[in-house]
Parts: C-alpha cells; sequence; structure tokens
C-alpha cells in the first residue's frame, strides 16, 4: 500500500510526523480543508435531512494555495464513513483579478507570479477575486 495513503487514513492524524516528502506534506495542508469542506457539506446536508450527499462545488481562487489535484484526492479519504462518502468534489477555479490604478478597470493576471497589469505595466496590488475558497452548492439525495 502507499505509505502517503496509509498515513493520512491514520485516525493519529494530527501527530503524524513528516516523512520528508513533500506530498505527505502537501497533502496535510489539502486534507484539513478537505476535512472542513465535508463538515460543512454534512451539516448541510443534515440540516435539509438528507442521507446522501450527491456532489460538493467548490470555487477555489488561484490564490487559496490549494491544489486541486491534491485537493480531490484527499476529498475521498475525508469522505469515508460519512454521508459524503462516494460523493464528487465539482471544482471551479476562480482567476487573479486586480485592480489597476492606471487603467482604473479590473484586469485579470495570467498567473501569480507577476503582480503588473498586462495592458500598461503598472503594478497591482489590490487584489478583487482570486484568494476565496468556498462550498458554493452542496448537491444532496433527498
Ligand atoms: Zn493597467
Amino acid at each position: 500500500m502507499d505509505p502517503v495513503v496509509a498515513h493520512v487514513s491514520g485516525v493519529s492524524l494530527p501527530r503524524a510526523k513528516a516523512h520528508g516528502q513533500s506530498l505527505t506534506q502537501r497533502s496535510m495542508h489539502e486534507l484539513s480543508m478537505a476535512h472542513g469542506i465535508v463538515d460543512q457539506a454534512v451539516a448541510a446536508a443534515t440540516e435539509a435531512h438528507a442521507e446522501r450527499v450527491v456532489a460538493v462545488h467548490l470555487t477555489i481562487g488561484r490564490l487559496a494555495g490549494v491544489e486541486p489535484g491534491a485537493l480531490l484526492f484527499c476529498f475521498d479519504i475525508a469522505c469515508k464513513g460519512t454521508l459524503l462518502e462516494g460523493s464528487r468534489l465539482e471544482i471551479r477555479e476562480v482567476p487573479l483579478v486586480v485592480w489597476c490604478a492606471h487603467c482604473l478597470r479590473e484586469v485579470e493576471l495570467p498567473g501569480v507570479q507577476s503582480f503588473r497589469c498586462p495592458t500598461c505595466q503598472t503594478p497591482c496590488g489590490e487584489i478583487r477575486q482570486g484568494r476565496e475558497m468556498q462550498i458554493e452548492s452542496v448537491e444532496i439525495e433527498p
């Protein structure tokens, strides 16, 4: 069995020691996020008296610091034994948008490496969109 999988599925998760593998450390971050998403979805489903969650729709900004692939992987683990077992995680990635004080408009940046307006090259530090990570909706089976 893959040691990473065995590691994250263990109960003593918070005290689990790092193996010096970047994958393990990165996955720990996504795993705690996945647990947070599952907790919120379970709460929403319970409130709606649902027996099962079919899918969770999530929005992630490019600056949220979340690796979608790792999050999907961790989501499956976090779902085990909950109302979400077997459900899908649908991720919508939101682009990075900043305010350009020179162009006087919001501009979308092609990446997170350079915070400069692609049109006029003015440095832009006012982030308007791209940091968010939120659950848009929870699909339930009535
Ligand atoms: Zn500009």
